[in-house]
């Protein structure tokens, strides 16, 4: 196939690319850089099966030839962003998923949506089934987020029910691995660069709000096979790790693993911090066949030895 990656050089685009590839596709990366990195893209430009078109998708764009499929993972995606990029991320989800789509439509190709378990909000109930509506703030610091993910998840839809497209939407919970921004502001590379910096590790409230980590290897895995699967399934599939783990829990193990002498320091919690996520994955595991096989002790030691080397 040939296969259009929006977002292509960002952390998870750039493990996708790379699957894609060495799943023998042809692989054309659009990104703006605005949270990804070139180097990313250029270390695997080598591959002649790879291309790289520096675009912002909030602009209409066009690709020359078959396109075989489109999928979606331009968005800034860190709480660090939101604050920073808040139109910007606003118009990738509603105008840069719209004409992503337009791209798929042109070319006749399947389109795949990364949307997000922020479209659940600060759920109510746990762990979230993919047929929960969420419980989001409309009008909060990380709405920008949420509520551009919820439009485009619409946006996906509308685009099969009335186009016939051929759709499929991820629900990606929290992922960590190698090329994760050191600075990014998400837990696992706040952590590790604290932990390996013999800085505090700077724990958000007590520390008792849990998160579900996936390794990137599992995810990109997860993602494919949504993608390659026939017949279709149109509705929204979650991918993420069913282990739940306290946020105080992760930053005592990123410590012992890192060996580091840092001391964890308890802050202020964001506002709207979802105070539980975890994915209810039947519906991955039924139709996908389907769930992590990487443990968290093996995924954070490969993490931590990547951010040992930036
Ligand atoms: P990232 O910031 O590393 O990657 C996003 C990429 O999109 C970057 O390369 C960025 O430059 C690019 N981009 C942003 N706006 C763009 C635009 N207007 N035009 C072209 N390119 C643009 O983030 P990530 O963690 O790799 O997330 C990738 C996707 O997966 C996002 O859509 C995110 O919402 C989704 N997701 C990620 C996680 C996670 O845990 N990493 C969880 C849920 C959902």
């Amino acid at each position: 196939m040939r296969i259009v990656v929006p977002g292509g050089a960002g952390f998870v685009g750039s493990h996708l690319c790379e699957r894609l590839l060495a799943d023998g596709h042809d692989v054309v990366c659009v990104d703006n850089l605005i949270t990804g990195r070139r180097e990313h893209a250029d270390y695997l430009t080598s591959n002649p099966h790879f291309s790289f078109v520096e675009h912002n998708i909030s602009l209409p764009f066009y690709i020359d030839g078959t396109v075989d499929a489109v999928m979606n993972f331009a968005s800034p995606a860190s709480p660090i962003d939101f604050p920073k990029f808040p139109i910007q991320i606003l118009k990738v989800g509603a105008l840069g998923s719209l004409h992503s789509l337009g791209v798929a439509k042109a070319k006749g190709a399947r389109y795949l949506l990364a949307s997000t378990s922020e479209a659940y909000g600060d759920p109510e109930v746990n762990p979230q089934p993919e047929t929960y509506w969420g419980h989001v703030n409309p009008i909060g610091p990380r709405s920008v987020y949420d509520e551009a993910k919820r439009y485009a998840e619409a946006l996906t839809m509308a685009y099969h029910r009335y186009h016939d497209l051929d759709t499929r939407i991820v629900r990606i919970f929290n992922t960590y691995g190698p090329r994760m921004r050191p600075q990014d502001g998400r837990a696992i590379p706040q952590f590790v660069s604290q932990a390996l910096a013999g800085e505090p590790m700077t724990v958000h409230g007590d520390g008792s709000q849990t998160r579900s980590f996936t390794y990137v290897d599992d995810l990109v895995d997860g993602i494919v096979r949504l993608l390659y699967l026939e017949p279709p399934f149109h509705e929204p599939v979650n991918i993420g790790n069913p282990h739940e783990m306290t946020v105080l829990e992760m930053a005592e193990l990123i410590k012992e693993l890192t060996g580091s002498s840092s001391d964890i320091k308890f802050t202020e919690r964001p506002v709207d911090d979802p105070s539980v996520r975890r994915p209810d994955i039947a519906r991955a595991q039924k139709l996908l066949g389907w769930q992590p096989l990487v443990d968290v002790r093996d995924g954070l030691k490969r993490t931590i030895d990547f951010f040992r080397t930036v």
